[in-house]
């Protein structure tokens, strides 16, 4: 029986966790499983005072996988930072030490006409971006702002431990093996040191993946051709400011934020959850399009339990929806049939 942790959060994440939820029940079977559902966000500072309360982690820290909603929404947004909902995602990541983003970017193919890319650009794209998550000017020291009014300095520190590039260079190897064995990894080692850390030591991790094809682009290069030729991207390997950037980017290919998983790996730990966020303008209104989170579990199955069948069959359940025509609103097509956030996870779970 396998033990998984739910924390459907806050706005739209608890509408699209109820679909997960159908999605699991209807592979049961398969995967026999038991679930707790902990407050996280906003519902836990409505509840605790605290976005991310002590019970939370230590059942998360438990858990054989966390499946996340989304967290935040304007009625928390007045709350200092370290109180804000968003603390939850923040919180968890650090508690569960997640280092590596894994965002796969596939399209569907009655979906071209949401790209904002003309379908000539977008045909037989299937990428991942392997986001490391720990390092980077996003937690480098010195940091800080210093001087008077008038002759002020801002500085952060973009720092890299050989450890930590050669971590999640195995993620992005080994990942590549599953795929089409192909791995670009994105610096700008022309004009940054710790950059050329980071292209060396991929290099020499590389040397235990000789069936695996390397290459090197600088992150302004990588930021065009991913709109110039991104079919051609297999495994994108990032650092982690360039990944926040470029892994956004990406996710505009397919059309809608409601469509896109990822995942976050530990060492022991995984968490999955949609790329987007709690969506305050629609949620309550039952219209949330719930495949990214399905696509997450479906990530799920396949990284943290080793179940690529039950991946296939979720893939399959989202891609034959789509195929027959059902639609949420935000990825409405013409001739499409227009269904709410239940019915969409309810036709998906129909055809597990
Ligand atoms: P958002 O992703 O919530 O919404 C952006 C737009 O996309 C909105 O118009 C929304 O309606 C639409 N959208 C998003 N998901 C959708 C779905 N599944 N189906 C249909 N439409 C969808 O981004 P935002 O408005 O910038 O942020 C709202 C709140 O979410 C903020 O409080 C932000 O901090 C938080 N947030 C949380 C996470 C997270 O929990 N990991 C991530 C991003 C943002």
């Amino acid at each position: 029986m396998h033990k998984l942790l739910l924390l459907p959060g806050d706005g739209i994440g608890t509408e699209i966790m109820a679909e997960a939820v159908k999605v699991l029940d209807a592979l049961r079977q398969d995967f026999p499983f038991e679930c707790e559902t902990e407050l996280v966000g906003g519902a836990a500072i409505d509840a605790c005072g605290l976005p991310f309360p002590d019970k939370t982690r230590d059942k998360a820290l438990a858990a054989e996988a966390v499946l996340f909603g989304t967290v935040g929404g304007p009625k928390w947004d007045h709350m200092p930072t370290e109180k804000r909902a968003e603390m939850g995602i923040l919180g968890i990541r650090k508690a569960m030490q997640l280092y590596a983003n894994l965002r796969p970017i596939d399209l569907f193919p009655e979906l071209e006409s949401l790209s904002p890319l003309k379908a000539e650009f977008i045909k037989g794209v299937s990428l991942i971006v392997v986001r490391e998550l720990t390092g980077d000017v996003y937690f480098g020291r010195p940091r800080g702002v210093t001087g008077e009014n008038g002759n002020r300095e801002g500085f952060n520190t973009m720092r890299y431990h050989e450890d930590e590039i050669k971590r999640i260079a195995h993620t992005a190897f080994k990942l590549a093996r599953e795929r089409r064995k192909k791995v670009c990894s994105i610096d700008k080692s022309n004009v940054l040191e710790a950059m050329g850390l980071w292209k060396a030591v991929v290099s020499e991790v590389h040397a235990g993946y000789p069936d695996v094809e390397l290459s090197h682009m600088y992150v302004d290069n990588a930021s065009m051709q991913l709109i110039r030729r991104a079919a051609d991207f297999d495994v994108v390997l990032t650092p982690n400011m360039f990944g926040d950037i470029l892994s956004d980017e990406a996710s505009v290919l397919a059309g809608s934020l409601g469509l896109s998983p990822s995942a976050s790996l530990g060492e022991n730990n995984a968490l999955y959850e949609p790329i987007h966020g709690s969506a305050p303008d629609i949620a309550g209104k039952g219209i949330a399009n719930p495949v990214g989170m399905i696509l997450s579990v479906a990530m799920m199955y396949e990284l943290s339990f080793g179940r690529k069948d039950l991946a296939q069959r979720v893939r399959e359940g989202v891609a034959k929806t789509l195929a027959e025509g059902y639609r949420t609103a935000d990825i409405m097509t013409p001739g499409g049939k227009k269904v709410n956030t239940s019915e969409m996870g309810s036709q998906i779970a129909s055809r597990l």
